[in-house]
């Protein structure tokens, strides 16, 4: 059986450039992906800054990920329902990490550096897609 695999993704640097929105590339990349492999999104801010940031509105935010935590993991959704996020690790064998912020005192350290995760420090939205490319054909390779 292959490895149930997750990508998780941090939002300011990575997703989108900082404080600002999404591109439209970006969020069709996301949606393509999500047909490839499940998709997660780990925010520092509240889910209302989140979906600023990724979405019209909660409900689509919610339905472009199958994961959604907000304040750093604090709070966690499935769809809609809560989801901690310590049971990412019970549901998947691989858990890759996309995050700008990778060093020590930045704020995508502690998750880059988990053992759990698979850390990729990206330099923006465009480097994270082509990071995820190259993860996903790894991935698909050995599916
Ligand atoms: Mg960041």
């Amino acid at each position: 059986m292959p490895p149930r695999t997750i990508l998780v993704f941090d939002v300011d640097g990575t997703l989108t450039a900082a404080r600002q929105v999404i591109s439209p590339e970006m969020r069709q990349f996301l949606l393509d992906t999500r047909k490839r492999v499940p998709l997660a999104v780990v925010g520092g801010s509240d889910l209302n800054k989140i979906t600023e940031q990724l979405a019209k509105d909660r409900n689509t935010l919610l339905s472009m990920f199958d994961y959604t935590f907000s304040e750093n993991g604090l709070l966690g959704y499935k769809g809609t329902d809560p989801y901690p996020i310590q049971y990412l690790e019970n549901d998947f064998d691989v858990i890759h990490f996309f995050g700008d912020k990778t060093s020590p005192g930045g704020n995508d350290h502690e998750i880059f550096a988990d053992t759990r995760t698979i850390g990729h420090t990206v330099s923006g939205p465009e480097d994270t897609k082509l990071q995820v490319l190259s993860v996903l054909e790894n991935y698909e390779n050995f599916v």
